[in-house]
């Protein structure tokens, strides 16, 4: 009865925490009976997505008996169309998430190099740590992405370097021109990945298009996602764009039915409905602004975003801050576990969403 299964775990993985995700709307009504819980944990669009989607998921429930398209023809074109890229440029995933695993799976043995910044997306390290690979941590700038620090940390063995833009928890980002700096200055054999999962949030002048850089640069890996602005978080589509040959040695690694069949459509009505992504942008520039200022007033400084949330020095621990918001029903994430103890990351929701969140962050920090 003693056996320890960690003892056979493969290294990586026997010191390896779980990802820690945003609690749930449902857990917090389970555990504290309450209704009408505020989630603004998990950077998801506050709207639903938009009635052309629901009709396309409808439209998809007579296949689901049928496996589902593994090479995803008509996703990937519609994709291609839109992002002026051949289709087989592009892998899908189920969510973003999983093509970066399957990137570093791909790419990456074990003590081979990843280079990181610090307080950045966790699961690059969670990937990275996974494999075996050797880790480089390199200290953030500003909150943000240190790119010199990372250009001086690749070495013979580095094989891929993760760049969040912008970066979650942070909300920073790097600029075009920083970004092509740092990109001429890498070998070849080392991956470049740029994570553009906010990137329809995005209105830096700044602020560089991925994609449009995958010309001049065949080791850069462009991901993104369905989740964030589309409002198809719960579907789990996101992609990754490159030169075909990087998708074809991906694609030998993906599980053949990575995307569903619901997920497929939905995504390709979401594609099209470029007014819910104009409309979600313009609500997360009108109520970043409204948080901002409210957290201005109840005197707290926080992290200049501009993705979808913001993160936000609470000036202690806060890990009380976020217990007390819980109990008034305000889920927002603690973020500890990227190293910032004292800060929390709120996501932008519905002004009422965002009116409850600051009102239960008042009366958490009056509370001593
Ligand atoms: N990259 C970043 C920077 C993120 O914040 C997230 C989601 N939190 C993801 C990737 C993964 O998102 P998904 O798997 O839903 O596409």
């Amino acid at each position: 009865m003693s056996f320890d299964p960690a003892v056979i775990a493969v290294p990586g993985v026997r010191t390896l925490k779980a990802y820690q995700p945003g609690k749930s709307a449902e857990e917090l009504e389970r555990e504290l009976g309450l209704s009408g819980i505020i989630e603004l944990a998990s950077n998801e669009n506050p709207r639903n997505a938009g009635q052309s989607v629901w009709d396309a998921v409808t439209e998809s429930l007579p296949a689901l008996s049928r496996y589902p398209d593994g090479g995803g023809y008509k996703l990937k074109n519609a994709l291609a169309d839109q992002l002026n890229v051949s289709s087989n440029q592009i892998t899908l995933g189920n969510g973003s998430n999983d093509v970066l695993e399957l990137v570093a799976r791909a790419f990456v043995q074990p003590k081979q190099g990843v280079v990181v910044s610090e307080h950045s997306f966790a699961v690059y390290s969670l990937v990275a740590k996974s494999i075996g690979a050797e880790l480089r941590v390199v200290p953030a700038v500003d909150w943000g992405h240190d790119l010199d620090g990372m250009k001086n940390m690749v070495d013979p063995n580095t094989r891929i370097i993760f760049i969040a833009n912008p970066n979650n928890p942070t909300g920073t980002w790097v600029s075009e021109s920083s970004l092509t700096t740092f990109l001429d200055s890498i070998s070849e054999n080392v991956l470049v990945v740029v994570d553009e999962a906010y990137f329809e949030y995005v209105e830096e002048e700044l602020y560089p298009d991925g994609v449009g850089l995958l010309e001049r640069y065949p080791n850069l890996v462009v991901t993104r996602t369905f989740s964030k602005i589309h409002g198809l978080a719960g579907l789990r589509v996101g992609y990754s764009v490159s030169s075909s040959k990087i998708a074809e040695i991906i694609d030998r690694v993906r599980q053949p039915f990575n995307v569903n069949v619901v997920g497929y459509s939905a995504a390709i009505a979401a594609l099209r409905n470029e007014n819910f992504i104009l409309e979600s942008r313009t609500l997360n520039r009108n109520q970043m602004k409204r948080i901002c200022n409210g957290l201005n007033k109840i005197g707290l400084s926080w992290i200049p975003s501009v993705g979808n949330f913001v993160t936000v020095d609470v000036g202690r621990k806060a890990d009380s801050i976020f217990q007390h918001m819980l109990k008034n029903g305000v889920i927002v994430r603690p973020i500890e576990n990227y190293g910032m103890p004292n800060h929390i990351r709120v996501t932008v929701g519905l002004e009422e969403e965002n009116d409850g969140a600051l009102l239960a962050l008042h009366s958490a920090l009056l509370e001593r």
